[in-house]
């Protein structure tokens, strides 16, 4: 019989051993957890802040119990692995409330302790009004501290996707909330054209977001930033990032990676065959940046810890790497964004080329029809889908897992132009946002039209560039770049001779649909150097 004993109960550890237990009815499972739960929904304790999840205990999915009951596995909580001991195949376990320390040995090991919140060495970390979010108890501390002070401003300092989704269920429980980021933007997976839109939702729904600018210094009631500003602050919430809980796997004499995480083989066996390493604590291959990487999520770690399991008993699995794939809610929007951005490509040194549309995300006619803007990066010339980001009030996450499926399945911009999805007016239109920036990208490759970036708009305002506008005269009269000429699309043909041949025509519309076809037109009548304004009017506001 085969001895099990895997460390840390969450979201790998707990997958883990719930597969070796579905492959092996006799083996024996271990599995220590130095917190008080096991198999809790990390993923939604922010959703505790707001009341969307209104019970803490509702966090909870599995306990001992229904570990020991359901599936004969031995959960210990309270139970901190100090030691492991590869000679003797044992590790030391120390219960964290009555110090007691006990031995426990194991045919099999695996290491799931996750990632550890980062918390700078600055003045006033320290104090009890700074709180930091992992597991259900530092969620409920979090929610008793806010209620007993009835703190009304609360800072929370890191924009990563823990940062962003604390500041917005704060806010929507009435607090006042200053979002501090050290970076020029929040949520770094998004490209700085397209996470403007979810910079300007935090700011619409009252959030204080400072971005560029970084904490010094935390006092009982402030917070002082590098900038010199200071802010009022009953709690600071610290979520600037996770640390790979490396301490006993080094101790241990396993070998730590170039990025700092444990290193394990394809098979998710660390450099001790017998001791298997899973989730935020590995580093990973990323299949698009030929790189090991560390990505904190969920999915992975569930995935990696089924490998292990499936390795242990000799059930063949390909390790297929990662490409990074996420999804949040910031308040009206629905994010996500899959594989490299258009900023990781580029400092890759990789030839790449960015589409950014803007359409329907249903059939215009439908109440919930909402715009969706999708950017699609891919290589250059193979066409290759390197990566893509959705932000809209509807699905982006649909959008976006179906380009994390045709990255995974080493898909091209023309593979994508002929995906047969599926449509109905109330999910999609006929030719889905994906399709379109597939279309967009395919006649962009074939040199059929050329665009210019919505980056690039304003030096060519500023130089004076033709710029002509195909919108309708009253969304004209709304708001129009500086110097752009008016022509909507309708009277193109009739007043095409107003267009100059002689100078780069650059034009514009709403989204950007209605100029590609004044482009195509333009194109057609002898026009040589036309380019459409990619993500047009909508882009640029949001860029600007
Ligand atoms: P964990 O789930 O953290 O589990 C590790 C456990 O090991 C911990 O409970 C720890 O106490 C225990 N442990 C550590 N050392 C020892 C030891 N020596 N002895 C005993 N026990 C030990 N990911 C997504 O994909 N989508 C999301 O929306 C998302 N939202 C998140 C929101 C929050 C607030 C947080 C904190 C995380 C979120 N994540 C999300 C990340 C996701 O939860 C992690 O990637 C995932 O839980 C990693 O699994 P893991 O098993 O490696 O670590």
């Amino acid at each position: 019989m085969k001895k099990v004993v895997v460390i840390g109960g969450v979201a790998g550890g707990a997958s883990a051993a719930a597969r070796i237990r579905r492959l092996d009815e006799q083996a024996q499972i271990v599995m220590f957890e130095r917190g008080p739960h096991v198999s809790f929904s990390n993923c939604s304790l922010p959703f505790y802040l707001s009341g969307v999840v209104a019970d803490s205990k509702k966090l909870l999915m599995m306990t001992p119990e229904s570990f020991e009951v359901k599936h004969n596995i031995d959960a210990r909580v309270n139970s901190e692995v100090i030691a492991i001991n590869r000679e003797e195949k044992t590790v030391t376990v120390q219960h964290t409330q009555t110090g007691e320390v006990t031995t426990e040995s194991y045919d099999k090991l695996v290491l799931s302790p996750g990632a550890s919140p980062i918390v700078p060495n600055l003045p006033g970390t320290d104090l009890p009004h700074v709180f930091t979010v992992r597991n259900v108890v530092d969620i409920e501390r979090l929610h008793t501290a806010i209620v007993e002070r009835d703190a009304q401003n609360i800072a929370v300092i890191g924009g990563g996707f823990i940062g962003i989704e604390v500041a917005e269920n704060l806010r929507l429980a009435g607090r006042n909330v200053a979002l501090v980021e050290f970076a020029p933007q929040i949520l770094t997976p998004f490209d700085e054209d397209m996470v403007q839109i979810l910079h300007k939702e935090m700011v619409d729904k009252g959030v204080d977001l400072i971005v560029g600018d970084g904490l010094a210094n935390i006092t009982p009631t402030t917070i002082g930033l590098n900038s010199g500003t200071e802010i009022n602050a009953d709690i600071v919430v610290l979520a600037i990032g996770v640390r790979p809980e490396t301490m006993l796997a080094e101790k241990a004499g396993l070998t730590i990676g170039e990025t700092g995480a444990i290193h394990v083989n394809q098979n998710y066996q660390t450099n001790d065959p017998n001791i298997y390493a899973v989730g935020d604590a590995i580093e990973v291959y990323h299949r698009l940046m030929h790189k090991k990487v560390r990505l904190a999520l969920a999915g992975p770690a569930q995935r990696q810890a089924r490998a292990v399991a499936d390795h242990m008993y000799g059930i063949p699995v390909t390790n297929k790497g990662v490409i990074g794939s996420s999804s949040i809610q910031v308040f009206d929007y629905a994010a996500a964004a899959t594989g490299l951005n258009e900023r990781t490509a580029q400092q890759l040194g990789l030839q790449v080329e960015a589409v950014y549309v803007i359409a329907p995300d249903k059939v215009g006619l439908m109440p919930s029809s909402n715009p969706l803007h999708f950017k699609l990066i891919y290589e250059v010339p193979t066409g290759r889908v390197l990566g893509a980001q959705a932000i809209g009030k509807g699905n982006a996450d649909k959008r976006i897992d179906v380009i994390a499926t045709l990255i995974t399945m080493n898909g091209t911009i023309e593979d994508l132009k002929e995906l047969e999805l599926s449509y109905s007016p109330m999910f999609s239109t006929a030719k889905d946002v994906v399709n379109i920036a597939a279309l967009v990208a395919t006649n962009l490759m074939a040199g059929r039209f050329k665009q210019v970036r919505v980056h690039e708009v304003r030096s060519l305002v500023e130089q004076g560039a033709y710029i002509l506008d195909v919108r309708e005269r009253a969304e004209f009269a709304q708001g129009a770049l500086k110097g752009a000429v008016n022509i909507p699309l309708g009277e193109l043909r009739e007043r095409m001779a107003e267009v100059p041949k002689d100078v780069p025509v650059y034009v514009s519309c709403r989204s950007a649909q209605r100029s590609y076809n004044a482009v195509m037109a333009l194109n057609h009548n002898g026009y040589t150097n036309v380019a459409n304004v990619s993500g047009s009017f909508l882009g640029i506001c949001l860029y600007e």
